[in-house]
């Protein structure tokens, strides 16, 4: 630390200095980033934040936050330094081993969660999570839907584990979960579901180191590199679902903002759309699709 920096001593002055290092080295949002380092570090709410502003820190404190402010001038991602992120109304561990949960997953998991009352309305059916990663998908269906049987997939085993945690910790029926290590769906009997859902990876490989640092240096390339055309995980789930899903069950995806039109030229002739949903910035990011009858 420098020596100067030895006489910053309250919050305010912290805050500061924090933004104005987060601004040069490139972070988006160095206030927001800014505020919740501190107040994560002090066990403080956003109203005492402002509030104790004037208020000094003890050497301890200063130190605390300054190892997660270096960590996030190296562009560690905010929610892997604090270590758990919201999504919907679950409190998730997040870790380098999974991808981080994004807003526009949880908005059409939010929206994928209103649907299933139409497609299941005794609320009984069995569904597959592929790539769970933190369980942010499946966990927050299973909650709202306890009578379902979710089956939680993932290849990694450190991402089940971590889904496994996220299940205990939210208290989210974890009798009726099972956490089942497969590459996509080959573990599965044909016929055996009513609905699979997946934030699988997309992002074509050539693409990946254009990518912000956050996500190219710290999350899991396996979550997120689609191979060199950007479908090669999506094409292979689909033909694998074919099998796997009863007629009439449902398959719901997210995909890149150009991949729409292939992915339904891909299944046409076993799926039918029922729902092309977009994500906050208005792009085609999810679909919702039926297998139909052979
Ligand atoms: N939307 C994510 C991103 O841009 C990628 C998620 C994925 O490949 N499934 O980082």
């Amino acid at each position: 630390m420098p020596c100067w920096r030895i006489l910053i001593l309250t919050i305010g002055e912290v805050y500061r200095d924090a933004v104005f290092r987060f601004t040069s080295a490139g972070v988006d949002q160095p206030d927001v980033n800014a505020r919740i380092i501190i107040s994560e570090c002090l066990r403080i709410n956003y109203a005492d934040f402002f509030l104790k502003k004037d208020s000094f820190l003890s050497l301890e404190e200063r130190g605390n936050i300054e190892s997660f402010v270096l960590r996030r001038i190296k562009r560690e991602p905010l929610q892997y330094i604090i270590g758990e992120w919201p999504f919907l109304d679950l409190m998730l561990k997040v870790r380098p081993e999974a991808l981080i949960p994004r807003s526009e997953t949880e908005q059409w998991t939010d929206f994928l969660i209103g649907e299933l009352k139409k497609y299941f309305p005794s609320g009984q059916f069995n569904f597959a999570d592929i790539g769970t990663g933190t369980g942010a998908i499946g966990l927050s269906i299973a909650k709202k839907y306890p009578e379902s049987r979710a089956f939680l997939v993932d290849v990694s085993m450190k991402a089940l584990s971590l889904a496994k945690h996220n299940s205990q910790n939210n208290s989210v029926l974890h009798q009726n979960i099972a956490f089942v290590q497969s590459d996509l769906l080959s573990i599965f009997k044909d016929s055996s579901l009513d609905l699979i859902v997946s934030n699988p990876p997309y992002i074509p490989e050539s693409d990946i180191s254009g990518l912000m640092p956050e996500v190219r240096d710290f999350e899991p390339g396996l979550a997120l590199s689609g191979g060199n055309t950007g479908f090669e995980i999506i094409f292979r789930l689909i033909t694998q679902s074919e099998r796997v899903l009863r007629a009439g069950g449902k398959f719901v995806i997210e995909h890149g903002w150009n991949q729409r039109n292939e992915i339904i030229r891909y299944c046409m002739s076993t799926f039918l759309p029922l729902y092309c949903g977009v994500d906050y910035e208005n792009k085609d990011r999810f679909i919702i699709l039926e297998k139909k009858p052979k």
